[in-house]
């Protein structure tokens, strides 16, 4: 089906979920082979739970400074063409004649910045399920200020997300900082936003070390306020850590950094394991003689159309990353089965 952008339907279907117990995972992707690994996972994995129209958010930040995701999205640099092209090919993958055509995609404007993206607010806020504002590095006075004015303009047509803490931001004793419920409380009930992202003790593009998920924090918040909570920096913690979100008023999660952290592993594994076949022989010797690949790499084989191609790196970064998506699927979907 088309996308699902109006703000009646976008609540319904958190509605929906809510009333499955799901959390609703929200996958961000700065190129095409992302976006259809996200969609193939959705759909295999609807299909074996018996839901072929499992709905699914794709999101992009636009120039978000630690990740500018639309200025990635092409090589031109310009977040105008990126995220204009981001829109036009998940229209495609959606179409009528597209093997995804069934599921329920929302697309979801990431950590929009108060100063720095302005100019997007020009744009047809239409074009996207919901937009997350992202004003958490002032002072909670103004950031309260800036984001309740933008719920105000834009809240009645698109589902708004705010943000009233940073995420993995530090204190003084070089403790991690943690949003209080007064604060979530405080923010909640002067924006108005319909969803809340709180410093719940995850981090941005870390990987799962010390980092804990704090769900005593977010059963406190959600009971202050109700269950609308958004947990970012979701790869920074354990999947295992995550399976009882819901129970805590968590009903959205963003997640990227793992998809590009995991692919990017096993594609330099397999081009390594690969090397002759990519490089050739001779390039492989090279290699070896500068320290940079073992006695064990092969020098026999010659390079072959089938490695040394895009086609060949994509298709290992696409297929782990549709495994990786369905890990999260599995935690975020599974209530559906134990209900039935
Ligand atoms: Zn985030």
């Amino acid at each position: 089906m088309p996308l699902v952008l109006d703000r009646e339907q976008v609540l319904g279907l958190y509605a929906e979920a809510a009333e499955r117990k799901w959390v609703l995972p929200t996958f961000n992707a700065e190129n095409l082979t992302t976006c259809e690994a996200i969609l193939s996972a959705v759909l295999e994995y609807g299909q074996t739970i018996d839901i072929p129209d499992l709905p699914v958010i794709i999101g992009i930040t636009n120039l978000y400074p630690p990740r500018p995701q639309s200025l990635y999205y092409t090589h031109t640099r310009q977040w105008q063409v990126g995220l204009r092209l981001f829109l036009e090919e998940m229209k495609v993958l959606l179409s009528d004649t597209s093997p995804f055509a069934e599921l329920r995609v929302m697309l979801h404007l990431d950590h929009i910045q108060w100063d720095m993206d302005a100019e997007i607010l020009h744009w047809d806020m239409c074009s996207f399920s919901s937009i997350m504002y992202d004003a958490s590095n002032l002072p909670l006075q103004e950031n309260i200020a800036r984001t309740a004015a933008f719920r105000e303009k834009y809240g009645h047509s698109v589902v708004v997300e705010g943000a009233c803490d940073e995420i993995g931001k530090t204190g003084s004793a070089n403790q991690m900082y943690l949003t209080s419920p007064d604060e979530a409380e405080r923010y909640w009930k002067e924006t108005g936003v319909d969803i809340i992202v709180a410093n719940l003790g995850t981090e941005h593009r870390a990987a799962a070390s010390e980092l804990r998920y704090h769900a005593q924090l977010a059963r406190e918040i959600t009971r202050r306020i109700k269950p609308c909570l958004c947990l970012h920096g979701t790869s920074s913690v354990p999947v295992d850590s995550l399976h009882n979100l819901f129970n805590d008023g968590i009903r959205k999660v963003n997640i990227w950094t793992v998809l590009e952290r995991e692919s990017s592993a096993l594609l330099f594994r397999e081009m390594v394991k690969n090397a002759t076949k990519i490089v050739g022989h001779e390039e492989v010797k090279r290699m070896q003689r500068d320290g940079l690949l073992g006695p064990q790499a092969k020098t026999a084989e010659t390079a072959s159309v089938e490695y040394f191609t895009t086609t060949y790196r994509q298709g290992i970064v696409f297929e782990k990353m549709k495994e990786i998506v369905t890990r999260y699927l599995k935690a975020f979907y599974r209530y559906k089965k134990e209900n039935d």
